[in-house]
């Protein structure tokens, strides 16, 4: 059984300060070990519950986030291939998809560091008319592949959203968001066990876990904070303005999902 592993860090065990997640300051060090210690843990459980062989995509900020020599060696560790394409590696041969360390979408009341990709200029985004984050972004890009999400771990916000999204699969919510900035915390010590047992646990879900998939072709709309964002977007061939601030593009398969 094979499974791929998508890795954030908003959502990581111990991570209640965004100076943790930002590459420039002092702490992001800490953040990097932090990342680790759920990563492997995830690793674990995974072939504790029979997975043959893991893959792992260090797809914070453009990747580069983890220090490979604290990694589990048994897995196998790739990062985005550039903008759009954020699970280089995953295919049809996958067996079940992990989220680890994810946070929920932007405007997600009590979600720490909610957002959906950049938190400076994306305000609303939409799938079909369902406003949707990076969490159903990463489900519908596996569902293409007829690959079922089996596991999100992350703050409670994100927990529930990953229920929204997929129903009855594993989560594991590490903290609690006090607003966007501030987090309560769980031990990463604690938490690590839990993620562990859960991602064993998950794999029993293979066979029963629908892949996430929607309508196609997919309508994607996306506001932007500031019309000035949406102006040379909305010039580019297939798009659509909606009003000042919003745009909107057709596109037949669900890894274009980023494309607009
Ligand atoms: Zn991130």
């Amino acid at each position: 059984m094979k499974i791929y592993i998508i890795t954030d860090m908003e959502g990581i065990s111990g991570i209640c300060n965004e100076a943790q997640v930002k590459r420039e300051m002092p702490q992001y060090v800490e953040g990097q070990r932090l990342l680790s210690g759920d990563v492997n843990a995830a690793i674990a459980g995974a072939f504790e519950g029979g997975a043959t062989e893991v893959l792992v995509s260090d797809a914070h900020g453009s990747g580069f986030n983890f220090i490979l020599e604290q990694m589990d060696p048994h897995a196998t560790y790739e990062r985005p291939n550039g903008g759009l394409d954020f699970m280089p590696g995953l295919d049809d041969s996958f067996d079940g998809l992990f989220c680890i360390g994810y946070h929920a979408m932007a405007g997600t009341l009590n979600g720490f560091l909610d957002h959906t990709q950049s938190s400076a200029s994306w305000f609303n985004y939409w799938v079909n008319g369902r406003r949707t984050g990076e969490l159903g972004q990463c489900g519908l890009w596996a569902g293409s592949y007829g690959v079922p999400m089996l596991l999100v771990t992350g703050d409670r916000a994100a927990c529930d959203e990953a229920h929204d999204f997929f129903g009855e699969i594993e989560t594991v919510s590490v903290k609690q968001g006090i607003g966007r900035q501030y987090a309560r915390c769980t031990h990463p010590e604690a938490t690590r066990i839990s993620i562990r047992e859960a991602a064993r646990r998950s794999l029993s879900l293979i066979g029963k876990a629908r892949p996430y998939r929607v309508q196609e072709p997919l309508t994607l709309r996306l506001e932007f904070y500031r019309s000035d964002m949406a102006d040379s977007v909305a010039l580019r061939p297939g798009t659509r303005r909606i009003n000042a601030r919003t745009v909107e593009r057709v596109v037949d398969n669900p890894r274009l999902l980023l494309s607009i």
